[in-house]
């Protein structure tokens, strides 16, 4: 297999430079947690009728959509982050990454320890009130379901619905708005794990580019933007990620350690960006 550490330290040294990167995840985070692709050839929508997760499906046969979902998504929640999603956690911690876009419903860069995370499809790990919008622990939701009762809200009695997107819906306006407000804002954009295959997300890294950020796009198999990345690898990202991640502390240590050995004052736990 090609080295990947040269591409990795590459990698790692724009993320050292940049003053404003923002992460944007797909499908391909997770899939060495277990969790398959939607779309691609073991993808969920080839064993599943998708008109199924229509919201309008939902709402004519809310109960039998629950149980749709508890047999498909029930399962999530005893999956664990891989070391891709820890990877792209410590980055943030480090200063390195400033917030992470995904189109995840794992709630897995949570689980990882990632703070900033503008979830674009919602997250499977919680239900929301159709009538307030309180959102709730699935755990109850999916309790009642198997039991054969209809989720309700304890505030307002209004029915829950899984907290994600359902086919039909409109994506989360708050959520949109402030990815496009990162991606405008960001100085290297990177794609982990997309194909950049749904709208609007794959919007996201173009928008980022017509603002002079870099892109740099890691995925197993073409994306739709490979042509206007500055940047493409093709390798797994749960392997090319912990990569980038060792090197990175490695350039912030060593820089910390010259500073301090240049007598310079030691401005925050990891020296230079990290005090930022
Ligand atoms: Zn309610």
């Amino acid at each position: 297999m090609e080295d990947l550490r040269p591409l990795a330290k590459r990698v790692a040294e724009e993320l050292v430079s940049s003053e404003f990167a923002v992460v944007l995840t797909g499908a391909g985070v997770s899939t060495a947690s277990g969790i398959p692709d939607f779309r691609g050839p073991q993808g969920l929508w080839r064993v599943v009728d998708p008109s199924l997760f229509e919201i309008t499906y939902f709402y004519r046969n809310p109960l039998e959509s629950w149980r749709l979902f508890a047999a498909r998504f029930g399962s999530l929640r005893e999956v664990k982050p891989n070391p891709a999603h820890l990877a792209i956690a410590r980055l943030e911690q480090m200063g390195l990454i400033k917030a992470v876009i995904t189109q995840n419903i794992d709630g897995l860069h949570q689980a990882a320890g990632s703070r900033r995370v503008i979830e674009l499809h919602g997250n499977a790990r919680y239900a929301v009130c159709t009538e307030c919008g309180r959102k709730y622990p699935i755990e109850d939701a999916l309790k009642a379901v198997s039991e054969g009762r209809l989720p309700t809200c304890p505030v307002c009695g209004g029915l829950l619905k899984p907290d994600v997107i359902y086919f039909g819906e409109p994506l989360p306006p708050d959520a949109l708005q402030e990815a496009f407000t990162l991606a405008e804002g960001s100085d290297l954009f990177m794609v982990v794990g997309s194909s950049l295959a749904v709208s609007p997300a794959n919007q996201l890294p173009v928008v980022a580019k017509s603002r002079r950020a870099k892109l740099i796009i890691v995925n197993v198999g073409e994306t739709m933007l490979d042509d206007i990345a500055d940047l493409k690898v093709e390798a797994p990202v749960e392997r090319f990620m912990p990569m980038v991640c060792a090197i990175a502390e490695d350039m912030l240590s060593s820089r910390s350690e010259c500073r301090s050995s240049a007598g310079l004052t030691y401005s925050g736990p990891l020296g230079g960006r990290g005090a930022r």
